[in-house]
């Protein structure tokens, strides 16, 4: 397993995405808007992993209501495994709880996420690249 990536809520994107830029020195920038989860992102392609910030773009996004919560900050690491369903069954044999079943992701990804209280308060993605 590896860290695929870490996400971050913001304000404004495009703010956030020079401030990181600027002070991380990172020239290979991608946006992308995920409609179906309300939000615009910034990729910011690290040596070994991303760095993505994301604005809300709906009032009904989850991302939105995180925003108005906490505030900016971390919202999710992400790791990548070879095999998504092989290591859901593995977690949960560990008590690992779900947020909800695999899923198609972006680009042709599969994602699930990982409840916050099962790995002491922080909400984590696992991803899979292939399939
Ligand atoms: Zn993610």
């Amino acid at each position: 397993m590896k860290i695929d990536h870490i996400a971050i809520v913001v304000n404004n994107v495009e703010d956030a995405t020079k401030a990181y830029q600027e002070a991380l020195d990172v020239k290979d920038v991608e946006f992308e808007t995920v409609e179906s989860e309300g939000v615009k992102v910034a990729i910011l392609h690290l040596e070994n992993a991303n760095i993505e910030l994301m604005e809300p773009t709906t009032d009904s996004s989850p991302i939105k209501k995180f925003l108005e919560k906490r505030g900016n900050g971390l919202h999710h690491i992400a790791l990548e495994t070879k095999n998504i369903e092989d290591e859901v069954t593995r977690m949960e044999g560990c008590g690992i709880q779900f947020l909800g079943k695999i899923r198609p992701g972006s680009a042709g990804t599969k994602v699930t996420f990982i409840h916050p209280k099962s790995l002491n308060g922080v909400l984590t993605e696992l991803c899979s690249k292939q399939n």
